[in-house]
């Protein structure tokens, strides 16, 4: 599954230690944005991308609620310079990078048969990274020259995934997608991801959808 591929980027070699927080989140913002902005161009070069406009017009009106959300829980996300593109590059699933930079792959949208409350989810799940500033934490892990460096990075991104889960169900949920469509994606996810292969730094489908059920049903009984 090709979700959250912005986790497999290049990780920034030793990125100096900023002293400022503000500052530090700048230059990971603008890094990021450098990078997202080589990836459109080599896929507009091959003519891959919005070249689906149904899926563009869906992802980006979908995304507009959730981006609102964002700024309502994290204010200072409303002053990032928000992107959104898809792509019908099939070897890319979706992502958001620091700073608000969206890439969906039309054919993951296709392949899963999302409807717009579960596309949601997915937009929900991959805008939390950002909005948490995940990457930064997993650049911050790798750095760590330790024995059990591995282990510790492969744990921090399945805490990573359980907290963009949660986070990106609040969002959607709080951008007025019900919450059973939430729970649908990742029954969907789980049919299509088939017998368990081993990989420490995902959750499986199976295991997210239930989670995801019990956050559902917290959801259900707050106010929006
Ligand atoms: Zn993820």
């Amino acid at each position: 599954m090709a979700l959250c591929s912005a986790m497999a980027f290049a990780q920034p070699a030793n990125s100096p230690r900023a002293p400022a927080a503000g500052t530090e989140d700048e230059a990971f913002r603008n890094e990021a944005a450098a990078q997202y902005r080589k990836i459109v161009a080599g896929l507009s070069a091959r003519g891959q991308l919005d070249d689906d406009e149904v899926t563009l017009e869906r992802v980006r009106r979908i995304s507009r609620g959730l981006i609102v959300a964002a700024a309502e829980v994290r204010p200072e996300t409303g002053t990032w310079s928000w992107e959104v593109h898809v792509t019908s590059d099939r070897s890319k699933g979706a992502f958001c990078m620091a700073g608000g930079k969206v890439l969906v792959g039309s054919a993951l949208v296709k392949r899963l048969d999302l409807d717009d409350g579960e596309l949601a989810m997915l937009l929900g799940h991959e805008i939390a990274h950002a909005v948490a500033y995940h990457r930064r934490e997993a650049t911050r892990s790798s750095m760590d020259a330790d024995v059990a460096q591995e282990i510790r990075r492969a744990e921090i991104a399945v805490m990573q995934e359980n907290e963009a889960d949660r986070i990106g169900m609040g969002l959607a949920y709080r951008a007025g997608w019900p919450a059973t469509s939430l729970v649908s994606f990742y029954d969907k996810l789980a049919t299509q991801e088939g017998p368990r292969t081993f990989n420490s730094s995902h959750p499986s489908a199976q295991s997210r959808a239930a989670m995801a059920r019990t956050i559902a049903q917290q959801l259900d009984k707050q106010p929006r």
